[in-house]
């Protein structure tokens, strides 16, 4: 998809990217002081969700006092988050859709669905945080509510080790694209492995994922077992239902 910028007869102070989208700075503005831009016409990543946040970045920088609107991170954290962009954002790749991602959760509507915020293990240790970096899984099958309605699908969290900030979270499976509003949350508000742990979740929800996970932060080895467990069910229950079918 590109921008549908060649009928709009802009003028020329208003500049325009080798792929048809209007440039804009940080706070929407185009390269025409007081002229703002946002949505598709901007180009990537084409959603409504994030065209809607950027008409609100420009509204916010053209009504109120910006010191109103930004939050503070300590120097240097690169993972903190303020009005959906961390500080290390401008360091992943700006060509990728995703090019910084704390920017905005992705979920793609297939099946099962997808859905992942925060950075992945590998971006996590190019961040440089001067921490060890793990991840934690949960499978659906471990679930009591995915073990019965959606079994097929795992959740997995990024954290620093041992206990430490959950800085990704990304889902494959039945609801993930509700679910990752969630964990951009545990994120955004520096949750660690270990708050996770220690909450309650109401029994039988797929939000059990986050604490199954959060719990294999904690016992490594039980986890691979509980996994290698429910992985064997899994197969077992499919080949009944595939047998069943034939
Ligand atoms: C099939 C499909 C599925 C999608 N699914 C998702 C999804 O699941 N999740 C998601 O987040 N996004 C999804 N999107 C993307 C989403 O629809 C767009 O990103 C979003 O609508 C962009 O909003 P916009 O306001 O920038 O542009 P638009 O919604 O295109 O609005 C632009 C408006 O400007 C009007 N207009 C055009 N030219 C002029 C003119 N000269 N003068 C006055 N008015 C004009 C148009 O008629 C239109 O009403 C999907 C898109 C498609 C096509």
């Amino acid at each position: 998809r590109t921008p549908n910028t060649q009928s709009l007869n802009l003028p020329d102070s208003i500049e325009i990217d080798s792929y048809g989208g209007v440039l804009v700075s940080s706070d929407m503005q185009t390269t025409a002081p007081g002229i703002y831009a946002a949505g598709d016409v901007v180009g990537r990543p084409f959603l409504a969700s994030t065209g809607m946040a950027q008409a609100q970045a420009a509204a916010n920088t053209i009504f109120l006092d910006a010191s109103s609107v930004a939050g503070e991170c300590k120097e240097g954290d690169a993972a903190c988050v303020v009005d959906g962009a961390a500080q290390a954002g401008s360091s992943f790749d700006p060509a990728s859709l995703a090019s910084n991602p704390f920017a905005f959760p992705t979920g793609v509507w297939t099946t099962p669905e997808v859905a992942t915020y925060g950075v992945t293990l590998e971006q996590a240790k190019s961040l440089e945080l001067g921490e060890e970096i793990g991840e934690a899984v949960a499978l659906y099958m471990e679930c009591l509510r995915g073990r019965v309605f959606a079994p097929d699908g795992l959740l997995k969290l990024v954290y620093i080790k041992p206990a430490g900030r959950i800085l990704g979270v990304h889902i494959c499976g039945e609801a993930a694209c509700e679910l990752v509003h969630y964990g951009m949350q545990l994120v955004k508000s520096q949750q660690t492995v270990e708050d996770c742990r220690n909450s309650l979740y109401s029994a039988v929800t797929f939000h059990e994922l986050y604490k199954l996970a959060a719990d294999a932060a904690f016992d490594e080895a039980g986890a691979r077992k509980r996994r290698a467990a429910a992985g064997k069910a899994l197969a077992q229950r499919n080949r009944e239902i595939r047998d069943e079918a034939q």
